[in-house]
């Protein structure tokens, strides 16, 4: 039987999120995917599509239609000129398909036939079929045709979702707090990051609103309001001994100076009590040395929040992954309806795993619908 493809998308241009995902150079994969790249309330959920639609897999594509890209740090890959390669990529592959492409067309319902199949009702005109994949993706960045239209369809057939909020995005920190960051904004800074037993180690950027930076982004999936985050500003150092070492060498130098020479000068007097700050190494008491350790090794802050899904480059939380089939991405109760992509309760770490999983999880609805 003949099978015939619709693509609805209420965006003016296919592919929006492409175009925009990493800094229009689209980090599309990783050379290093697991599931321990993912948070899901189904922790074992996107093992069997990552297994069998792997990273390689969509590199062997990228390679095919020769699109240069390039490495980056954590194993992420990146292309040399533009998403645009991507986006051309996936639309000749559409074409290939006979994919037909309906742009500036909102899905307004979707109803289940009772014969089978499903009827879709978009601008006053009705679409029949007998497969329905909903790729309606996450909330973030509303201005790109981002909607809720996914959880409501799921909802429909009395499919649970998971409360969405935002993933990857920077935190907001409360007045207090923004004013004594305030003249550090601009500053980045490479750290350790972490909360809820979960640590990065990427840079940490102070904005005028508070902090960002991939560290930052990182580990705001694990964040949840009232959760204090910790930061470790020098990862590489031993504080401890290293002090003892420089009262040795040089007793008189004070402890702000000490830390300048690793930390920006700005940084120090944030994260140094002004009194300690201005003690000679030679002085420090075993306390002082502690106290200076939690300042540094140890900074703790409480977010007054995030950004949102204003800047947020994910959503955590979606369609529960218990009633979606893994290997198939079907409803288990409701045959002929698919979920893919970011719309399911997966949410991928910053470095490519979120695309991996839209392009994972869809190529194995693919094999069924
Ligand atoms: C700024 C930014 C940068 C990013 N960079 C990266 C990156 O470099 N690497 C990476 O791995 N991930 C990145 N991501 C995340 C990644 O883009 C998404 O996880 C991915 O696009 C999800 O794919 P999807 O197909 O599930 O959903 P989407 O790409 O969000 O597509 C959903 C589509 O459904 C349409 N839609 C919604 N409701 C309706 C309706 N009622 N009717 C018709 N159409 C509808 C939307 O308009 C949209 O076109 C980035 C995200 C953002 C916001």
């Amino acid at each position: 039987m003949a099978v015939r493809w619709w693509c609805w998308r209420r965006a003016r241009k296919p592919g929006n999120k492409i175009r925009m995902a990493g800094g229009g150079r689209c980090n599309f994969t990783n050379y290093d995917v697991s599931d321990e790249h993912y948070l899901s309330h189904n922790r074992h959920f996107v093992k069997s599509a990552l297994s069998r639609y792997t990273q390689w897999d969509f590199l062997s594509l990228v390679q095919r239609y020769q699109i240069p890209f390039h490495e980056r740090d954590h194993g992420q890959l990146f292309c040399n000129d533009s998403s645009k390669d991507i986006l051309d990529m996936l639309q000749a592959e559409c074409r290939d398909a006979g994919v037909d492409i309906h742009l500036k067309t909102n899905i307004e319902t979707v109803t289940h036939d009772p014969g089978g199949g499903f009827t879709l009702r978009c601008e006053g005109r009705n679409w029949r079929c007998q497969s329905l994949v909903v790729a309606t993706g996450g909330l973030s960045v509303p201005t790109a045709g981002a909607t809720p239209f996914g959880y409501r369809i799921a909802e429909q057939f009395a499919i649970m979702v998971w409360p969405p909020s935002a993933g990857l995005v920077p935190f907001t920190m409360h007045a207090e707090d923004k004013l004594r960051l305030a003249p550090l904004s601009g500053i980045a800074v490479d750290a350790t990051v972490s909360c809820e037993g979960h640590s990065f180690r990427e840079n940490v950027l102070f904005t005028h609103r508070g902090l960002s930076g991939p560290a930052i982004l990182q580990i705001s999936n694990y964040w949840q309001p009232g959760l204090s985050v910790y930061v470790d500003w020098l990862p590489d150092t031993d504080l401890a001994g290293a002090l003892t070492e420089a009262a040795h060498q040089h007793p008189r130098q004070q402890l702000k100076t000490f830390i300048s020479q690793s930390l920006p000068q700005r940084l120090a007097a944030l994260l140094l009590d002004e009194k300690l700050a201005i003690m000679p190494l030679g002085e420090l008491s075993n306390t002082q040395v502690a106290e200076a350790g939690k300042g540094i090794k140890s900074w703790r802050f409480n977010p007054a929040g995030t950004e949102g899904y204003r800047t947020a480059e994910v959503t955590r939380g979606g369609v529960d992954c218990d009633a979606v089939s893994s290997k198939t991405m079907q409803a288990k109760a409701q045959p002929g309806l698919y979920f893919i992509g970011e719309v399911l309760d997966v949410t991928g770490w910053l470095g490519g795993y979120n695309l991996q999983w839209a392009w994972s999880s869809g190529w194995c609805a693919g094999q069924y619908v």
